[in-house]
């Protein structure tokens, strides 16, 4: 037998002196932002369960209920005999809630990402995506063969330079950005990219995975977006023409050809959906709490749940969570790759759940212990 185990431990011995070894955390929910990790309880501030939706008395009632109904998978793809009754509830829901004429439900926003932008996509065409953009952004458009260049971060004006030198030498254009950036939790210049795809005849596409299920200021040909975080649930989805829907659901491949998702995945979106339209307080507190926060820290002011704190080594990151953790915070270091060299960082994302004491006692452990300072 070819020696596979030997040449990955070498990789592995290298990503463990680089300090890239991941490692898996068993991480159980408690009540309200409450985990329990290595035997500790841990207040969470890095969850994408903004709006504690995931435990929400009424979607865990609905997945259970689904079981019950329709069992436990879909026991095929949704073109063949997946397609359960609650997706054509859910796409309808969520079409709604966008203000789109339709939707698509992927497996997850990694497959929504990558189906669209393939089907969408070409060899002769140009890819523009903010520098930022997710991983699954990326791959979507270098699986898609079509050029693919970078915008500098929320520049407008650098994506427009890059469509002045080069859109007029490719077939179509896709201009993509995240609506709420999930390291850096800022917000993307939609109006500026709109008017800029406008002038150079530009698709434009959102990804709203951060987003807590606001509608977008501008018209977005193409709003992805998951049902993963704030929604607590899991999938991705597409909102957009009802031609373009009927498109994907004939050509993306990651659609195509992977099993529908379970029933109780689809019950449990239907009823989140229904807790943010009815309870929209919920969706006002996760902003608030950052604010709180970044005005304590005499931070930026916080644009959306998610504030950074750029550390600078990965080594000093590692650190600062570890002395939060001793304080029985649970606040992930952010390393590259997945961000850029020399800006690991803590990431905070702040949720409906967490109590303005929680807070207060967050910025004090913070400061005494002068972590980014
Ligand atoms: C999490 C994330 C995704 C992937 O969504 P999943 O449903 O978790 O697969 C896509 N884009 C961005 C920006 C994300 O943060």
């Amino acid at each position: 037998m070819p020696a596979l185990d030997a040449t990955l431990q070498q990789k592995i011995a290298r990503l463990e002196a680089e300090q890239r070894l991941r490692r898996l955390h068993e991480t159980a929910v408690e009540e309200g932002a409450w985990v329990m990790r290595g035997g500790r309880r841990l207040l969470n501030f890095s969850s994408n369960d903004y709006l504690g939706i995931s435990q929400h008395p009424q979607v865990k009632a609905a997945a259970q209920g689904a079981v019950g109904r329709y069992g436990a998978g879909a026991g095929a793809s949704r073109l063949v005999t997946g397609n359960h009754p609650l997706y054509a509830e859910l796409e309808t829901a969520l079409a709604r809630h966008k203000s789109t004429e339709a939707a698509l439900v992927f497996g997850s926003g990694y497959l929504a990402n990558v189906g669209a932008i393939t089907a969408l996509m070409g060899r002769s065409d140009l890819i523009l995506a903010d520098k930022l953009a997710h991983a699954c952004i990326l791959d979507g458009a270098r699986l898609s063969g079509a050029k693919l260049l970078r915008f500098a971060h929320n520049d407008a004006a650098d994506c427009a330079r890059l469509l002045a030198a080069h859109r007029a030498s490719h077939g179509q254009c896709l201009v993509i950005t995240e609506t709420v950036f999930s390291m850096d939790g800022d917000t993307a210049p939609l109006a500026d990219l709109r008017t800029i795809c406008d002038q150079y005849d530009a698709w434009l596409m959102t990804d709203d995975a951060h987003g807590l299920g606001q509608l977008l200021p501008v018209p977005v040909e193409v709003q992805m977006g998951t049902l993963s975080k704030a929604f607590g649930a899991y999938g991705g989805y597409v909102c957009g023409s009802s031609t373009l829907i009927r498109y994907l659901a004939s050509s993306a491949r990651s659609f195509i050809f992977t099993t529908g998702l379970p029933p109780a995945t689809i019950a449990a979106a239907i009823a989140a959906l229904k807790v943010m339209h009815n309870e929209p307080e919920r969706l006002r507190i996760p902003l608030q709490r950052a604010r709180q926060f970044t005005d304590a820290l005499g931070l930026p002011p916080a644009q959306s749940q998610i504030v950074p704190l750029v550390i600078g080594s990965e080594e000093q990151a590692l650190k600062a969570s570890q002395r939060l953790e001793e304080a029985g915070f649970l606040v992930s270091a952010i390393r590259p790759p997945t961000v850029p060299e020399g800006t690991s960082r803590l990431r905070f994302s702040f949720s409906s759940l967490h109590e303005d004491c929680d807070i207060s006692n967050l910025i004090k452990v913070i400061k005494n212990e002068n972590i980014g300072a």
